[in-house]
């Protein structure tokens, strides 16, 4: 099957797709119509399928770290397993590994058993054909970058073993570099290597934790594009742990945003983003605010004017009933404001964040619904402004049954993204 063949796939099966386990105890769901709405965790084509779990729970003492959780990884594909701290991507990284046995569920790996909660039949680590990145590196410093990469060459004769390095030294660019030792390289290069060592043995399923969290913010970007090509240049099916959503995003064909040990939605990218399957992901998947109101006939009523009610993504469902109360999701490029008179103004700038390029304000409404409002950083406007509110989106919206003081997504999620507090270190005024 053609990479391409595969995409259009995982793309029918997000879109066709039902809610994952577990999600309607943890938020509410979107009301877009859900049965096609969710993307199940379930890979589109059984045949092709790698790796599954199913109904993996973890606790450390009275503690879940994972609960429910399942998901299947299709061959050749890049998962990313995308939540905040402590929300159980490490966990489900060590199950898979054999570092940590399951509490309840199965795992398998290319159809076989690996291990089932309750019996002491789990394959150990050393016979799983996972590979391992670490963000740390863990390269053995006192050999030298060659002899780190043939370290799980054991079972090779002298000339295949140093073939199978010469390849990987070139794969990942550091050809010339195999009599370095691991202190003489950047924190790139030790990224590079120690993924060349996870690649020698041709693992079935890469397992990277984090693996650019302990470089610099510039090298990230980068380095993200390089392991992403390396990754696919070897064929790898591989999951990806990382708490940072742009990195999630742009190396993944499939993203599985996590919270609290659960798994709240997997689809593709595009999916995910427009259309998140609670406010978690909502808020998680970028800056998110939620515009309440109702539905009145053919319009919703809202604080800043009446909005065509066809702009709600799956409105036409049998969930939206008229005068329903729903919480419309708005990212910062779905609004606009411009300065207005205190009388006709829908509500006031409560903050404002210089970006270099744009500016984002936060707007609170008349009503108290707090929005922000991304700007050309020509226009700027003062803290304190009144303005009116205009909704730009060139798409349809998600939205959820109305929550009271449901806030803002940089509250709900407890973080702010990078960006915004950079930015606000800079020029919160
Ligand atoms: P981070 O991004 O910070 O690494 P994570 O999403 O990888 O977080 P996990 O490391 O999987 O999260 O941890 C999930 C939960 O399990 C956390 O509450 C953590 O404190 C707990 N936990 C993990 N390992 C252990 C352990 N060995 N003993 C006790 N609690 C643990």
């Amino acid at each position: 099957m053609t990479h391409e063949t595969r995409q259009k796939e995982r793309q029918r099966d997000a879109d066709r797709a039902e809610s994952t386990d577990g999600a309607d105890d943890i938020d509410a769901p979107a009301r877009n119509g859900a049965d096609d709405r969710f993307a199940t965790g379930v890979a589109p084509n059984a045949d092709t399928e790698v790796l599954s779990l199913d109904s993996v729970g973890k606790s450390y003492g009275s503690e879940p770290a994972l609960s429910g959780l399942s998901l299947s990884v299709e061959e050749g594909e890049v998962l990313a397993l995308l939540g905040p701290s402590g929300c159980g991507k490490t966990t489900t990284l060590r199950l898979l590994a054999g570092l940590e046995p399951p509490d309840t569920g199965q795992l398998h790996l290319r159809g076989e058993e690996i291990a089932s909660a309750g019996t002491d039949t789990s394959r150990p680590p050393e016979e799983r054909d996972v590979g391992l990145v670490f963000q740390d590196f863990a390269l053995f410093p006192h050999l030298t970058v060659s002899e780190n990469v043939a370290f799980g060459l054991a079972g090779l004769d002298d000339a295949d073993r140093e073939a199978r390095v010469a390849e990987l030294l070139e794969l990942v660019d550091l050809a010339g570099r195999g009599e370095a030792y691991p202190d003489t390289l950047s924190g790139g290069q030790k990224q590079r290597v120690a993924l060349a060592r996870s690649l020698a043995p041709e693992p079935d399923v890469l397992l990277l934790d984090e693996p650019l969290s302990n470089l610099d913010v510039r090298l990230r970007v980068s380095m993200r594009e390089e392991v992403h090509r390396i990754i696919a240049e070897a064929g790898v099916t591989a999951i990806w742990v990382t708490h940072d959503q742009e990195e999630a995003l742009s190396i993944a064909d499939r993203v599985g945003i996590m919270h609290d040990g659960r798994l709240h939605q997997i689809g593709a990218p595009e999916g995910v983003f427009e259309r998140p399957a609670t406010r978690f992901v909502a808020s998680f998947l970028g800056q998110a605010g939620f515009l309440s109101g109702r539905i009145e006939g053919d319009r919703l009523a809202t604080d800043v004017g009446p909005i065509d009610r066809g702009v709600l993504d799956g409105v036409d469902g049998p969930d939206a009933t008229d005068g329903e109360a729903v919480d419309v999701l708005v990212r910062p490029d779905d609004l606009r404001v411009t300065p207005a008179s205190e009388g006709h103004a829908h509500g006031r700038i409560v903050r404002r964040q210089y970006r270099g390029p744009s500016f984002v304000y936060r707007v609170e409404t008349t009503g108290g619904d707090v929005l922000h409002c991304l700007h050309n950083h020509t226009e700027s406007f003062d803290v304190g402004q009144a303005v009116r509110i205009e909704l730009v989106a060139g798409h349809r919206l998600a939205w959820y049954p109305h929550e009271e003081g449901s806030g803002d997504g940089a509250d709900d999620r407890g973080v702010e993204s990078e960006a915004e507090t950079d930015a606000q270190a800079v020029l919160d005024r």
